[in-house]
């Protein structure tokens, strides 16, 4: 059920998170899927309409950065890191932090930190501030495939759970958030996303390290199980450019060139469908999302996707694309 952002509505949806049912909601990465995160049950029915693996834990939403002080215990140096990466909320950088035990065991699968973030989107802000409570909330896409970047994606996959979805259009940021954990005092990057490595060492004024990076060389305690699972995956097989692809003609090609007018002639013969989703990473990232999901309802054999460099945003495009096209 897709509602429109209302006064009335936002009323309905944290009536709904209050008495402990699941509700959708835009976030300017994805769409998300919440429950109150300080009710087990409630935590609990999200990993069963996703299907979501236990071993992977949720972030935790807030819409006033005090609202951390209830749920999490900080020492020194974690509130001067907080002072100084608070400049990026909101907005899409999740932050790992010691938890207090008001935080349920289910949310942070058994781990004694919690992710916390608040998002920068008017629809999700006044949700959570009508509910004055902390919301747990994953990508609201069924575990392993594509994340939603519109409300339709979300209601096609929990049509059958009857879940309301409050509609805030196409997602501006189209990636997941970045996941920081401040447990230790060098911050380690889980998840790249929107906020770059480089832009939060600018504003820390340190270095920081890259735990995507040979993840198994990481202390258990900050590693999270659910960074190791295949995720994001379409339901037509995936390819890089690089790979061997099926003899078949019917297939689609996502190029991160701009136009025809840049890409071989001999590719132009190969594929039904071409998608230019330009070659500005921002660009890339809001659509990557939105073209994945439009070009798997085409009923192609496959589909062909090319790569870019490794830097900035970059980093966090390739992830989503070569987790996509683990077969
Ligand atoms: P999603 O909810 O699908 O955006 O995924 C959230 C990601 O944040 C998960 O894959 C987790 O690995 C990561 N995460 C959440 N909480 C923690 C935590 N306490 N420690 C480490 N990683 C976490
Ligand atoms: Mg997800």
């Amino acid at each position: 059920m897709i509602l429109e952002f209302t006064k009335e509505n936002i009323e309905f949806c944290a009536k709904k998170l209050k008495n402990g049912d699941i509700v959708s909601f835009p976030t300017e990465t994805v769409y998300g899927l919440g429950a109150n995160a300080l009710n087990e049950n409630a935590v609990k029915e999200i990993y069963r309409l996703k299907g979501r693996p236990s071993i992977n834990p949720l972030i935790v939403h807030i819409y006033d950065i005090n609202q951390i002080d209830e749920f999490c215990i900080l020492e020194s140096f974690q509130k001067e890191f907080l002072e100084k990466l608070k400049v990026f909320w909101p907005g899409p950088l999740s932050l790992v932090l010691p938890k207090k035990n008001i935080i349920p065991e289910i949310v942070s699968a058994g781990k004694p930190s919690v992710a916390i973030r608040m998002p920068k989107h008017e629809i999700a802000l006044s949700l959570f501030k009508e509910t004055n409570l902390p919301i747990a909330a994953p990508s609201a896409n069924i575990s392993g495939f594509l994340s939603p970047t519109t409300a339709y994606h979300v209601d096609e996959a929990f049509k059958k759970f009857d879940v309301p979805v409050l509609n805030g259009g196409s997602c501006n940021v189209g990636l997941e958030s970045t996941v920081l954990s401040l447990l230790k005092e060098t911050p380690i990057i889980l998840r790249h996303g929107f906020i770059t490595k480089e832009k939060i060492e600018k504003v820390l004024g340190i270095e920081i390290i890259d735990g995507t990076q040979n993840k198994n060389t990481l202390p258990k305690d900050i590693l999270s199980p659910g960074m190791l699972l295949k995720h994001y995956s379409p339901h037509t097989p995936l390819y890089l450019t690089s790979e061997k692809l099926p003899k078949s003609k019917n297939a689609a090609y996502i190029s991160f060139k701009n136009n025809e007018g840049e890409i071989q002639d001999n590719l132009k013969n190969k594929f039904k469908t071409i998608e230019f989703l330009t070659s500005n990473k921002e660009t890339i990232a809001k659509n990557l999302f939105y073209i994945l999901h439009k070009l798997d309802r085409m009923n192609f054999d496959y589909i062909v996707i090319d790569s870019c460099d490794n830097e900035g945003l970059g980093l966090a495009i390739m992830d989503r694309v070569t987790r996509a096209t683990n077969k």
